[in-house]
């Protein structure tokens, strides 16, 4: 059956492949994006398709976001204030974003009991070391004078917020916690290391390993990711719970610089740079982040499918085309 999903943020990385991938799906799909870190170049190729509509508006213009959440189905919550450069420059953006907007949406939502995905991210984990994560572990965060968590506390804000919809006003809300996204149209400009280290490498520039580099992550493909969402946004039985959405491949950041450098046959050196040069004083990183994906895969039978040696292969592709000179004069 068809339905009308309003993606907000869907402008953004992630936001952009998940309209794609439900206007394919034969779903009317309106995005609300505000473009702060999103890309109208990103959905362009969409304006004009069947069922396809956008507003380029913030989530705060509360009369904008009531009438489209009164035309639509099914939410899918993403915008937010994203990567961990932005937070630790913009801590008070971070949280007003992101706790705000999702209380806006949620309220709206309730307004006309359209079903809401709520997603969040990894970074509720926090310090957490008992590895893999699993939905019901405990958070375990820093301190409020490290703006890092800031991030961690807003979405976990986000998500008792969402849950609190479910039990009391049983509204149908889900949880995703989204571990470590890639794909073409990701950003490296708010920190993200894929990004960084292919437009590093493909640039002959030193690759910049932050820490020892010992550090390890779960990198998932976007089109992964999407399958899960769109599972989760129209399964029965996904609402009121939480479910992490990632890759289980783990793999260090200094031996990801080296598979970079070999998908590019880049002959750029590999730095290590502290994090306190990297980062501000104090920073605090996540030593492992690897999740428990037992459940949306019980639900779904979600897997991912792509590898990360294919993921790079295929960002560094998209890569080089942006780069060209057909797509700089775009
Ligand atoms: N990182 C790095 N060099 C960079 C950017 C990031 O070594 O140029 C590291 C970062 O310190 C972290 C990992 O790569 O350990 C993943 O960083 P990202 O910001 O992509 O995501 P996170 O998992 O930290 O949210």
């Amino acid at each position: 059956m068809s339905m009308r999903f309003l993606i907000t943020g869907g402008a953004g990385f992630i936001g952009s492949h998940l309209t794609e991938a439900l206007l394919a799906a034969g779903h009317e799909v309106t995005v609300l994006d505000d473009l702060s870190t999103g890309r109208f170049e990103n959905i362009e190729p969409l304006v004009g398709r069947p069922g396809f509509r956008f507003a380029i508006d913030a989530i705060a213009n509360a009369v904008v976001l009531d009438r489209l959440v009164s035309e639509c189905q099914v939410i899918v919550h993403l915008a937010a204030a994203v990567g961990v450069q932005l937070i630790v420059e913009h801590p008070v953006h971070t949280i007003e974003t992101n706790v705000m907007g999702t209380e806006a949406v949620l309220q709206a939502a309730a307004r006309y009991r359209a079903k809401v995905l709520v997603a969040s991210t990894s970074e509720v984990y926090g310090k957490g070391s008992r590895v893999p994560f699993q939905e019901d572990d405990d958070a375990v965060l820093g301190p409020t004078s490290r703006s890092r968590w800031a991030y961690a506390a807003s979405k976990m804000v986000d998500e008792f917020l969402a849950l609190a919809y479910y039990r009391e006003r049983d509204l149908p809300v889900i949880v995703a916690r989204l571990f470590n996204t890639v794909g073409p149209r990701q950003t490296g400009r708010y920190g993200m290391v894929i990004p960084r280290f292919l437009t590093q490498a493909l640039r002959g520039q030193p690759i910049t390993v932050y820490g020892d580099g010992a550090q390890s992550r779960c990198f998932c493909d976007v089109s992964d990711v999407v399958l899960a969402l769109m599972g989760l946004a129209l399964h029965p039985d996904a609402v009121g719970r939480v479910y992490n959405v990632g890759s289980t491949e783990e793999v260090t950041i200094l031996e990801l610089a080296h598979r970079v450098k070999t998908v590019t046959r880049s002959a750029s050196p590999i730095q290590l740079i502290p994090y306190d040069q990297a980062y501000a004083p104090g920073f605090e990183d996540m030593r492992r982040r690897v999740p428990e994906t037992t459940r949306v895969r019980n639900l779904l039978g979600w897997e991912p499918r792509v590898p990360l040696d294919e993921i790079l292969a295929r960002v560094a592709s998209f890569m080089a085309s942006y780069d060209s000179p057909r797509s700089a004069a775009r």
